[in-house]
């Protein structure tokens, strides 16, 4: 920053815009310029409250309805992990617990304690929360990992004669959850964490 370069989130020219102009563009693409993304830590906290939010009806709410010879049954996601652990099936039902309920909630957490930490200007450890932070994006990009393991076993319950497997209503929030967790990551800016920590320090390359 102390250097004026910017780089362009268009074409990624890195250019130097004319001191204190106004509203700087990129010379080649026309891309507006910005050293931050604007209104981070409000579009994150909004993202971040809304996930949370579904994420109650997500666990509560059943997310399929199978039906069988013997009736009808609607199940929530942990109500799935339990009907999935068998001597079989346990490593399905372990993959379940992690991709539907502790994964979204670690990033619900861990997206809380970084805005926070930006939020009261903590200068300590910018390095391990940006680590943190890389992490969580990371974990977001394999979120999609539940929709692999819900056709899987939606395909396995289908290999038994007289079943029929129909997602339900809780599906709608947990889908919400992922996609709202991951604008929450994308709002975010990282640079925010260096701010406090480089708050009296400037570096001349
Ligand atoms: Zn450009």
């Amino acid at each position: 920053m102390a250097a004026g370069l910017q780089r362009c989130e268009g074409c990624g020219l890195v250019s130097r815009p004319p001191a204190h102009a106004p509203e700087p563009r990129c010379p080649r693409c026309d891309t507006a310029l910005e050293f931050r993304k604007p209104d981070s830590l409000q579009r994150t906290v909004a993202y971040l409250v809304a996930a949370a939010i579904c994420y109650v009806p997500a666990n509560l709410l059943p997310v399929l309805t199978t039906r069988t010879a013997a009736g009808e049954s609607s199940d929530t996601i942990l109500e799935g992990v339990v009907l999935l652990w068998s001597p079989t099936g346990w490593p399905l039902s372990l993959i379940v617990l992690f991709a539907s309920i502790m994964i979204p909630s670690a990033k619900i957490v861990a997206l809380g304690y970084l805005v926070l930490s930006v939020r009261r200007g903590w200068a300590q450890s910018p390095a391990q929360r940006t680590r943190l932070y890389r992490m969580v994006g990371f974990i977001g990009r394999w979120s999609m990992v539940d929709v692999f393991v819900d056709t899987f076993t939606a395909a396995l319950v289908q290999l038994q004669p007289l079943m029929s497997v129909e997602p339900a209503v809780g599906l709608v929030f947990f889908a919400a959850v992922v996609v709202l967790t991951m604008l929450a990551v994308e709002s975010f800016d990282p640079r925010l964490i260096w701010d406090a920590a480089g708050a009296n320090e400037v570096r001349h390359a």
